[in-house]
């Protein structure tokens, strides 16, 4: 829901205090100016001091003024002495974070919201960059996500940016192109990446378009969930998994082509789970995946939404989450699902729950061309619910390699160092050989072999230096016995579908 209707809906139930959690203080007073429906709008921070409007008569009844008299605790007691002050009022308090730190602040706030409770038809609105709810005020507050902002207002300001710097023309496709590139950011972040790219030359060129995506990679690392990953793997480096490889091409021709898909009548896809054995592929065709389908690739690091705040952790994965979607098209992959996942249910395990629970819902109704690719090593600690029909499009299991597979992995790891020795190395003996090693395995004796060749001053890399390796190498089949077999049973008994042809 867009932040004005959600506003509007709290408001008319009476809810008292808002949090939002944003940098775009500006926009967010604007929204909440609009949703105020004749109600006063009085505006403190740290800064900037105290004003009022009033926005039935569209004028200030108090200007923006600083000093003593306009400190947050003098405005709450004033307000708190006379109820009508507190009447059909929507006060914004920005840089929260840094008033929550006052006690007698908390405590006035506290009184607000159970004067506004008994139907004032007010609220408190209190705007920062971090999600920091005190534990007096939890029950009063209501945290709101802030919008972002829309290809069509990206486009506007890419348009206003050019006229009011005089930039040299720039063609549409290439406003198109520069618009999707700044989607996930504010105006203000919006406005310095455009003056940095003009910096060198004044001019806004194709060549510009890199320097965004660096700098967008850059804020994304910021926000400290989700992490920007280059896209150098393809889906011609993932030897075998000919299944998961088929369906990928297949998804990847309606990503690519969405809106004439959605005219169709396809569904956006929503994602793909791929489970099992460590080292065979998983991170792999996460990152092959977004090479395949052209689209950026974000890692969403669930064990970093933790916070210790009530609420925070929700907040981080709404704010991962709508980043990913302001992002979109993307593919968004989430490593270690049963890590993150893990214990649901248990005791002391309720943030996880919250966390899963709107990771599920949103799985559900999204539409938004983000594409999750999800990956776990043991799918017996994932909850079942996760599993059902209507979460992933499809769920597939990745064993360790057969023998044409580890054949076919040989080539790729050896022809990425050493192509021209290729001609001289027995893919088949090499495959023959390595019965239940994995991927990672086989890319370990290539790599080692390649090493120990150059130690020996040889020209070349030769199929015994491999077979030396191998003998060398415990697989990890070897090494993980007994759970391997374990997961493969499970996996069997899931009846999940086989990555491998
Ligand atoms: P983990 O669960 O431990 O994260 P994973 O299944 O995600 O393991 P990857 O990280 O994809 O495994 O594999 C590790 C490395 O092994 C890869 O970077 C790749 O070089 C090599 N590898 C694994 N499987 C294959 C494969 N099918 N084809 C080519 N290389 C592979």
């Amino acid at each position: 829901m867009a932040l004005r209707d959600s506003i509007e809906k709290y408001l008319d139930a009476g809810y008292p205090m808002f949090y939002i959690n944003t940098y775009e203080e500006a926009k967010t007073e604007d929204i909440l100016k609009k949703a105020a429906d004749r109600r006063r709008v009085a505006v403190w921070s740290v800064a900037g001091g105290y004003s009022v409007y009033d926005t039935k008569n569209d004028e200030y009844i108090v200007p923006p003024s600083r000093g003593d008299n306009y400190g947050l605790q003098n405005i709450l007691n004033v307000m708190l002495a006379d109820a009508n002050e507190l009447k059909r009022l929507i006060f914004i308090i920005k840089d929260a974070h840094i008033a929550l730190e006052n006690e007698q602040i908390k405590a006035a706030l506290k009184e607000a919201a159970i004067k506004i409770n008994g139907g004032l038809d007010s609220c408190v609105v209190l705007i920062s960059p971090v999600t920091k709810i005190p534990v007096e005020l939890e029950k009063y507050i209501t945290i709101l996500e802030s919008d972002y902002l829309g290809f069509e207002e990206i486009k506007g300001i890419v348009k206003r940016f050019i006229n009011d710097n005089k930039i040299g023309p720039v063609s549409n496709a290439l406003l198109d192109e520069i618009s999707v590139a700044l989607k996930g950011l504010s105006e203000y972040e919006i406005n310095n990446f455009l003056a940095l790219a003009c910096a060198d030359d004044g001019e806004l060129t194709k060549k510009d378009l890199r320097l965004i995506f660096d700098q967008k990679k850059q804020m994304i690392m910021k926000s400290g969930t989700l992490e920007m990953i280059a896209l150098k793997e393809c889906i011609d480096d993932i030897g075998g998994l000919e299944n998961l490889k088929e369906w990928l091409k297949k998804k990847s021709k309606i990503v690519k082509n969405i809106n004439e898909a959605e005219k169709f009548g396809v569904d956006m896809p929503k994602g793909v789970l791929i489970a099992g054995i460590p080292g065979c592929g998983k991170s792999l065709c996460a990152k092959a995946t977004a090479h395949l389908f052209e689209i950026p690739l974000l890692r969403l690091d669930i064990g970093k939404l933790m916070g210790k705040y009530l609420g925070e952790s929700e907040a981080n994965m709404r704010k991962a989450i709508g980043l990913a979607e302001a992002i979109s098209p993307c593919v968004l992959w989430v490593d270690e699902l049963e890590k993150a996942f893990a214990g649901i249910g248990g005791d002391g395990h309720e943030v996880t729950a919250r966390l899963f629970g709107s990771f599920l819902t949103w799985m559900q109704e999204k539409t938004n061309p983000v594409f999750v690719v999800a990956t776990a090593n043991d799918i017996t600690k994932l909850p079942p619910e996760l599993l059902r029909k209507g979460r992933f499009d499809e769920i597939f299991y990745v064993g360790l390699p057969k023998i044409n597979e580890r054949k076919k992995i040989f080539e790729i790891h050896i022809s990425k160092r050493r192509k021209q020795d290729l001609k001289n190395i027995n893919l088949n003996q090499l495959a023959e050989k390595t019965n239940g090693y994995s991927g990672a395995d086989i890319e370990g004796v290539v790599k080692e072999a390649v090493e120990s060749a150059f130690a020996s001053d040889k020209s070349s890399l030769t199929n015994e230096d491999i077979l030396d390796a191998i003998s060398h190498t415990n697989s990890l089949s070897v090494i993980m016995k007994d759970s391997i077999e374990k997961m493969r049973k499970e996996y069997e008994n899931k009846k999940l579908k086989n990555a491998s042809a």
